[in-house]
């Protein structure tokens, strides 16, 4: 497994949530936790991320989002919009008639550019944040090389997290969409047919429009129906793609309280299209935990036995695997959710 203490500064204090502010759900103990429980089974080697350069990101993501998320804090910090202890978080969004045009916004304060290019109030950025985010993609590629170097399996603990990053947006506590990153880098090393599988209990909108027109990377998601749940806007079973995508893009939404049962029947639908698929890469696996029966911020209910039979089923694949962790919220469970899952690997 891939881990960096990066992760650690980008603690972002507070997201506003059903018009409260709350204690961010996104916190550094989800990565230490899972650190924690996976050092006591003495199986798995921590390593540290090689730096990879910002090409594997500006290849999927607009430079300018890129630059925004360098240089945003420091230069509220010296125009004074913020006294360098809250966190940035927008306020004003350019959405529908506001974007008529194609208009981006040209305000050089930070509400401006920060409504321009996040989609909701749960994303903070602090001090920390741009060297957290860079090294997220470091840890993903690191792990993703690890499995092209031989390894059957590699854990790239991500953090934050970025199945709901897209090309020129952030949000959904993502800022660069580290599976997306890992997928487009195994194309331009000469991959034509790439697989992610994103088992986050939210869909990844992010992935979904990335790869929206491509039929050489397949993303199949299950996740809760967005009926009811974040990002709301996507994740509906007729988002198919479109042009050379149409056909590879999948979306399975789910109902409330959703169990082993119903999951594992889903989980091995989509384990099928994957198959006819035939990836000739690495499996990318967005994994998440908020699917856990006890997470704050999800309604399904797969217990810490589940996630076994979750590995196992994914397992079955029979392919090189890259999990790169996502969501989950769930402090508490997360360390013993990620070993049980991993035990359905043979780990
Ligand atoms: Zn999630």
């Amino acid at each position: 497994m891939v881990s960096s203490p990066a992760h650690l500064a980008h603690d972002g204090l507070v997201e506003v949530m059903g018009g409260r502010a709350v204690p961010c759900f996104e916190r550094p103990e989800r990565i230490t936790a899972i650190e924690a429980a996976l050092a006591d089974t003495s199986s798995y080697r921590l390593l540290p991320p090689s730096a990879h350069g910002l090409a594997p990101i500006t290849a999927v993501h607009e430079s300018a989002l890129v630059e925004l998320l360098e240089q945003v804090w420091a230069d509220s910090v010296a125009s004074g919009a913020t006294d360098g202890a809250a966190p940035l978080i927008p306020d004003t969004f350019l959405v529908g008639p506001m974007a008529a045009g194609g208009y981006r916004g040209s305000g050089t304060a930070a509400p401006a550019r920060l409504g321009a290019y996040c989609l909701d109030t749960a994303t903070p950025i602090v001090a920390g944040t741009y060297a957290a985010a860079r090294a997220a993609v470091d840890v993903a590629l690191t792990a993703a090389d690890l499995v092209l170097d031989g390894e059957e399996l590699g854990y790239a603990l991500c953090r934050p997290p970025g199945h709901h990053a897209a090309r020129e947006m952030y949000g959904g506590y993502c800022f660069f969409n580290n599976a997306a990153i890992v997928a487009e880098s195994l194309v331009l090393k000469g991959a034509r047919r790439v697989a992610i599988l994103d088992v986050d209990y939210h869909h990844g909108n992010g992935t979904q429009q990335i790869f929206w027109e491509r039929g050489d990377v397949l993303y199949i998601s299950l996740h809760a129906d967005p009926a009811r749940a974040f990002p709301y806007f996507s994740g509906h079973a007729d988002e198919v793609g479109a042009g050379a995508g149409k056909g590879f893009n999948h979306n399975i939404p789910l109902a409330a309280r959703t169990d082993i049962q119903a999951y594992a029947a889903a989980l091995e639908r989509a384990c099928a299209i994957v198959d006819d698929f035939a990836p000739d890469a690495p499996l990318i696996v967005s994994l998440g935990f908020d699917t856990f029966e006890r997470d704050p911020i999800a309604d399904l209910a797969l217990t810490t036995e589940d996630y076994a039979r979750v590995g196992s089923i994914i397992a079955g694949l029979g392919r090189p695997t890259v999990l790169i962790q996502e969501g989950g919220y769930a402090i508490d469970a997360i360390g013993a959710n990620a070993v049980s899952l991993l035990s359905g690997f043979g780990r």
